[in-house]
């Protein structure tokens, strides 16, 4: 009988191939040397060393539309990615956000959505990090609820002119590329804008206390000129924006389980070598509960996001399915990070531990790509066949 392991206590490493395993490790390792080392320090001072060269790092290791095919990306499968998303988030959320932004928001619109001139032209760069895109669908009054939007693209003679302000952009400062969702007379359509394009401009969002080590930007978007053909052609109306964030949403259902690991062995241990009242506080009761809790949660949510990308990989996924697993794996995550940092007392508030840069970076985590609000009710809609939203559309 195999001895239990502390560290993969339901055995899920039995469920993955062998290149699934040589994968995950790869991406593990590589990351371990060459940006775990900087990644406090990046949060610490709220920027990012040398981003460009950062995501050039990813696309060298094959992260960037990792699960795309064609356009010489790697088009491996949606569990090989969800694997990488882990190591990435078990680094920094603000890690995995720049390859989740990259790869499933502006790679996958493009290769989703839009014509082959666009694929040609964008989605080799991008895929190996010489281009960076983002993805600019919120805006200041404008979150929950995008379908509101007051960016708008109007017709002039042959080309679109854009007008409006994109908020909370992750990679927005550094990229090359923006996918923006305006308004038009036909319906929500989305837009392939170069971000050297006059009109244009990012600022960078100073005074985060979440996603520190993550580009956060304002786009704005004043008389931007653009050739009839930088619509994306394959999509009018939300559900365009809505997929491309189905997609990225899955990839959190995997990545917030690594800033729980990480923080969940961080406190066990602690706990084993930490001493008070002359014995490990990892022998006291409490402290063992907490651990057997954060143990149970993070597996489960591991069994569940391997269980989403087996379906994902053979028959798909519902939308439904993948609130499922956000909105739990998301929340159970936040949960086992606020645990372990109870568990380090003191030191579970310095920067010299994972801890408390997990927990705060999982703030914004809960928040994006679908508040737990509105995954809750996306869940009570499909339970009860009633729409909570408010206003009926
Ligand atoms: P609001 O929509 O104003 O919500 C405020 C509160 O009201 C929430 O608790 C919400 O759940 C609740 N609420 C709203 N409507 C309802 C309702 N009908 N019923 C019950 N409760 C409700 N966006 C992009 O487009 N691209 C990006 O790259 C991107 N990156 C981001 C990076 C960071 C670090 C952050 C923090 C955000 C990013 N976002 C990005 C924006 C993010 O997707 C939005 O913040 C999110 O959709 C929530 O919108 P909001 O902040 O405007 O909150």
């Amino acid at each position: 009988r195999p001895a239990f392991d502390r560290l993969d206590p339901l055995s899920l490493d039995d469920l993955l191939s062998a290149e699934e395993i040589a994968i995950r490790d790869t991406v593990r390792s590589v990351l371990a040397d060459r940006v775990q080392p900087q990644v406090a320090g990046w949060f610490e001072r709220g920027e990012v060393e040398k981003p460009r060269e950062l995501i050039r790092t990813f696309g060298e290791l094959g992260l960037l539309g990792m699960h795309l095919d064609g356009y010489g990306l790697p088009g491996l499968s949606s569990v090989d990615y969800g694997l990488a998303c882990v190591e990435l988030e078990a680094v920094d959320s603000g890690v995995r956000s720049m390859v989740s932004v990259q790869g499933s928001l502006a790679m996958f619109a493009i290769w989703r959505f839009g014509s082959e001139e666009q694929k040609q032209q964008w989605l080799p760069p991008m895929g190996t990090g010489e281009a960076v895109g983002c993805f600019g669908l919120t805006e200041p009054d404008h979150g929950s609820d995008p379908g509101s939007m007051r960016t708008r693209a109007r017709k002039d003679g042959g080309d679109w002119i854009l007008d409006g302000t994109k908020m909370w952009i992750t990679n927005g400062s550094i990229a090359d590329v923006a996918v923006v969702w305006a308004q038009t007379e036909e319906g929500i359509r989305g837009f392939v804008v170069p971000t050297d394009t006059p009109g244009f401009t990012a600022n960078t969002i100073k005074h985060k206390m979440s996603l520190r080590a993550s580009v956060t930007s304002e786009l704005v978007l004043e008389g931007v000129r653009l050739p009839a053909d930088a619509a994306l052609p394959d999509v009018t109306g939300l559900k365009g924006p809505l997929s491309c964030l189905t997609e990225a949403r899955y990839g959190i259902v995997w990545g917030a389980l690594g800033a729980a690991r990480s923080s969940y062995e961080t406190a066990l241990e602690y706990s084993r070598t930490r001493q008070q009242f002359g014995r490990p506080i990892g022998g006291f009761q409490l402290t063992q509960a907490k651990l057997a809790d954060m143990c149970l949660e993070l597996h489960k949510g591991l069994l569940l996001a391997l269980h989403l990308g087996r379906r994902k990989d053979s028959v798909g996924l519902t939308p439904e399915q993948v609130s499922f697993g956000k909105l739990n794996n998301v929340r159970e995550a936040l949960d086992i990070c606020r645990t372990a940092r109870t568990i380090l007392g003191a030191n579970g508030i310095s920067l010299e531990y994972p801890v408390i840069r997990h927990m705060n970076n999982l703030e914004s985590v809960l928040t994006y790509e679908g508040t737990v609000e509105m995954h809750a009710l996306v869940l009570g809609q499909a339970l009860t066949g009633e729409n909570a939203f408010g206003a009926q559309r």
